[in-house]
């Protein structure tokens, strides 16, 4: 017999409407959504687990769609983590999903781990073996010699391991496509232009041409992928929206064209506010090398300035934290809402960017991101109205995943 649960929700967003609806129930059959009533139509719960969430604040699961596993905040990061074995990373990397989880993000689509630690955490979430989100992984990030996927620092050691994997020229770049997909990949993330926590590469610059990234785009395609890109400069992001990229990830220099393409293309923005936010504002106490301090400095003010330009122009918004990143650790990335109206959201608007449209992006859509009959039972709650007080989206006090309560 099917299990059958109520909830009864004092405010509840359902993820489509840009409103607040008070004193709702969610009908809850086994792990699917059955019915949403006002609970003066709902009537008597007869065979049905009544969850009472009348003081509290209801969403769709959340989802973030930026991080990695095998970082925890760690000063420098993409320094020490060669150094770890894969099981490891691993083993990490279950924690810091089961971290992200716990914080209200039913939904984590990673961003790039070493040695396909992402691809093991995942099925053993999905086989049953442990607690954790439903997780969207890339395996190894794709990127060029001496590019941001590229932590090979010393010319005389060689060594698979690096932040990912290394490849130049279009056969190469296929050649690494068709291999994370093997390994079990769900989508392809690739490095268009130079990062922050890098050493040595130029924050803007481009590193992969327009034939690598479009060979790379269109062999994820082939198999039916998504792709995103690690892009801050404008030209890498251009030539990646060109080239049909899903999402731009951080995004941090985009001029008007840029927003053009974008808009025009459909392409989404996640823009990972926090990552660097963290780094500019704690990365002086703990030793952050100050190359890399002085990177997100000056990408932090281009990344206003783009962001609001881009929102205003309807380029579309899906949250991402890039969590893992120096003093951005798994379970506390929920402040990106906050970051996110101080960049200009409304808390409808941000609330939307991390479930609706972060679904959307994914190709979701049909089974997550919204409240809606038929679809996940992914519902989170919050002790206060984040509409009033954004700042409450950090106190996640209700987790249920595919039907399944994890935390009351
Ligand atoms: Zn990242």
């Amino acid at each position: 017999m099917a299990s059958k649960t109520a909830i009864k929700c004092g405010k509840l967003f359902d993820g489509n409407t840009q409103a607040v609806q008070k004193d709702m129930v969610i009908f809850i059959e086994d792990n699917k959504i059955t019915d949403i009533q006002p609970l003066s139509k709902a009537g008597d719960f007869a065979g049905y687990e009544v969850i009472d969430l009348s003081d509290k604040f209801v969403t769709p699961g959340l989802i973030d769609c930026h991080g990695h596993l095998g970082m925890n905040g760690e000063a420098n990061g993409t320094a020490t983590m060669p150094y770890e074995t894969i099981p490891k990373a691993t083993l990490k990397g279950l924690r810091m999903a089961q971290a992200t989880f716990m914080a209200g993000f039913t939904t984590f689509r990673t961003s790039g781990d070493v040695g396909f630690s992402d691809v093991a955490v995942r099925d053993a979430i999905n086989a049953g073996e442990f607690v954790g989100p439903r997780l969207m992984v890339p395996g190894p990030c794709i990127g060029s010699t001496g590019g941001h996927a590229d932590t090979h620092y010393n010319p005389y050691i060689h060594t698979d391991w690096a932040l990912g994997l290394v490849g130049d020229g279009p056969d190469e770049l296929r050649r690494i496509v068709r291999y994370v997909i093997k390994h079990g990949a769900d989508y392809v993330k690739f490095m268009s232009t130079g990062g922050v926590m890098s050493l040595g590469t130029t924050l803007g610059a481009q590193q992969l041409t327009y034939d690598e990234i479009r060979t790379i785009v269109e062999t994820a395609e082939m198999y039916g992928c998504i792709t995103a890109t690690h892009a801050h400069g404008t030209n890498g992001i251009k030539d990646a929206v060109r080239a049909g990229v899903t999402s731009v990830e951080h995004g941090m220099i985009l001029d008007d064209e840029c927003i053009e393409l974008m808009v025009e293309k459909g392409t989404y923005h996640v823009p990972t506010i926090i990552a660097a936010h963290q780094i500019v504002v704690k990365g002086p106490e703990i030793g952050v090398p100050e190359w890399a301090i002085n990177k997100a400095k000056i990408a932090l003010d281009a990344h206003q300035e783009g962001f609001r330009k881009g929102h205003k122009a309807g380029v579309k918004i899906a949250f991402g934290t890039d969590v893992g990143t120096p003093f951005n650790t798994h379970g506390d990335q929920a402040y990106e809402f906050e970051l996110l109206t101080e960049f200009g959201l409304t808390p409808f608007e941000a609330l939307t960017s991390a479930t609706k449209t972060a679904s959307e992006l994914l190709r979701k859509d049909d089974v997550i991101g919204t409240l809606e009959v038929g679809k996940y039972a992914d519902v989170v709650a919050f002790p206060g109205d984040p509409t009033e007080d954004i700042k409450v989206m950090t106190q996640c006090c209700f987790i249920m995943k595919d039907g399944k309560v994890y935390k009351s």
